[in-house]
């Protein structure tokens, strides 16, 4: 492709993201991921549809307001669409309409000739209104190739400023979008935005295609959510158009991982951990080899054109069945701890034991393990010592929480309320530290160990400090609440260790060791 191309980016996550089956915005989180899209440098922001609901017309309307980056409204190719985004204060009205036979026969029940009637009307009237806009052919890779050219001219002579061309039902391959781009551009001027879903895994392949062929803008959602199977992702087209074809994006990529991580709890919507560029493993090691190898040189067994700090990620040695000796060594030295190059050995065949059980090998039971193999290692300090917790619930009560423990040998009470009484026993136990560090939960897993009633709970639970770091612990109870603090509080324990040591120490490192 023309390298140095430019190319824009159009978000959709607050408009086709917001159409992911179950998932729904509040106000002031539309408003907030908004901004943060503008902060990381997105080039234009759908906010929505505003005829849809009054809801949906006062989100795009604060949006609006509240963000300096061009602002974009959906409208059909209906006046009163047209209004609602113009009342709105949006800069830039992307109008639709359908083209392929099968949505004008039985989505809207119209004819070829009435599509392009209402087309140049629509545009004509967003052009009147001195704002931008931008058409869409829906089913564009579905509509008659003779007529997406006819309906395309028509749009470029009313005087649209940006033709997209979507892969409504993620039909399209590599090859057939990029012909479709090029069909289109050698008959109209206008820029080509290209929209593309991920019904066959396709999405960003075709986008970045799309790109290739002469595209110079892509529609994209974060962590790639959407109707059915999603958008392209905006992580990883982002990153697939600057470090593979090297293309000028005006995002600052960085930005890209804090925002995921954003969508994700607005959504509730999990990201996998095998998801490229912002999945918890795309930067993660666990095999010997691979860990030696980044250790030291990243690119050996990373890409090494696309890396962590480029998307605001971390690089994380796992610990488990296939870890070697560099990631445990390096795990512990973290925590200041230095086994000779015997106990070494055997804490790696302890800890590859465990792993080769079928266990999740946690960051607990790595200095668990250390701890009883290195002879002559002080007994461990914990910071937090837990005295004391009662929990009261019931479906007339709010669970409520109150905790005792030592903090650094201070003795310490907190109550907290909660959702459940899970949630209040660990927020009562975050409570206890204060306000700093902050230490946020990312994750908690719960397993009932037997069947019934008496079943053993099995928790586990990473947290993660300000700096990234994370530590993981688990726990096993008959009380549920009991599992949870200790898994808590082992996890802590852990991750203010590694804090305590790290700031002995000049700098960062490298890599942190994770289980
Ligand atoms: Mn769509």
């Amino acid at each position: 492709m023309n390298a140095n191309i430019d190319v824009e980016i159009f978000d959709t996550t607050l408009r086709d993201g917001e159409q992911t089956p179950g998932v729904g915005f509040s106000i002031p989180d539309k408003v907030k991921l908004a901004l943060r899209l503008a902060e990381a440098g997105v080039d234009v922001i759908e906010a929505g549809f505003p005829v849809n609901s009054a809801e949906e017309l006062e989100s795009v309307r604060q949006i609006a307001q509240a963000v300096s980056s061009p602002i974009c409204g959906l409208a059909r190719v209906v006046s009163s669409d047209i209004a609602a985004c113009i009342d709105c204060g949006v800069d830039m009205i992307h109008v639709f309409a359908p083209t392929s036979e099968v949505q004008m026969a039985h989505a809207v029940h119209t004819t070829p000739a009435k599509i392009i009637e209402r087309t140049r009307r629509a545009i004509e009237r967003v052009k009147e209104a001195g704002l931008l806009c931008m058409y869409s052919p829906m089913d564009a890779t579905r509509t008659d190739p003779d007529f997406l050219l006819e309906i395309c001219q028509v749009a470029g002579e009313a005087g649209a400023d940006w033709l997209n061309l979507p892969d409504t039902v993620g039909v399209s391959t590599p090859h057939s979008i990029a012909e479709m781009v090029r069909r289109v551009r050698r008959q109209v001027q206008t820029p080509i935005s290209i929209h593309c879903h991920n019904d066959f895994g396709l999405a960003v392949a075709n986008s970045l295609a799309a790109v290739e062929a002469g595209a110079t803008m892509v529609q994209v959602s974060v962590n790639g959510i959407g109707e059915r199977a999603g958008n392209a992702s905006l992580e990883q087209t982002a990153l697939g158009l600057k470090c593979l074809y090297k293309a000028k994006i005006a995002l600052k990529t960085e930005k890209l991982y804090g925002i995921s991580r954003l969508v994700e709890r607005m959504t509730g919507i999990p990201t996998p951990p095998s998801q490229p560029v912002i999945g918890a493993n795309a930067f993660s090691h666990e095999s010997g080899i691979h860990a030696a190898g980044v250790l030291e040189e990243s690119s050996t067994f990373e890409p090494g054109i696309m890396t962590p700090e480029m998307v605001g990620h971390r690089r994380r040695l796992v610990i488990g069945k296939h870890t070697g000796k560099h990631s445990v060594q390096l795990g512990l030295e973290e925590a200041g701890l230095h086994p000779t190059d015997e106990e070494l050995s055997e804490i790696v065949r302890r800890v590859k034991s465990l792993g080769g059980k079928g266990k999740h090998v946690t960051h607990s039971d790595l200095f668990t393990i250390a701890e009883s193999v290195m002879a002559d290692l002080p007994p461990s300090q914990r910071a937090i010592v837990l005295d004391q917790i009662v929990v009261t619930t019931g479906n007339r009560a709010t669970p409520t929480a109150s905790v005792v423990a030592r903090v650094n040998g201070e003795a310490r009470t907190e109550a907290q309320l909660g959702v459940g009484p899970v949630d209040a026993a660990l927020r009562a136990v975050q409570r206890i530290l204060g306000s700093s560090p902050q230490i946020e939960i990312t994750d908690f897993h719960l397993d009932a160990i037997s069947g019934g009633s008496d079943a053993v709970a099995n928790v586990s639970i990473t947290v993660e400090d300000e700096a990234g770091r994370r530590s993981s612990s688990q726990a096993a109870h008959e009380d549920i609440v009991i599992a949870s603090v200790e898994a808590l509080i082992a996890a802590i324990n852990q991750l203010l260790r590694v804090r305590a040591h790290a700031q002995e120490r000049a700098g960062e490192p490298a890599a942190q060791v994770v289980s």
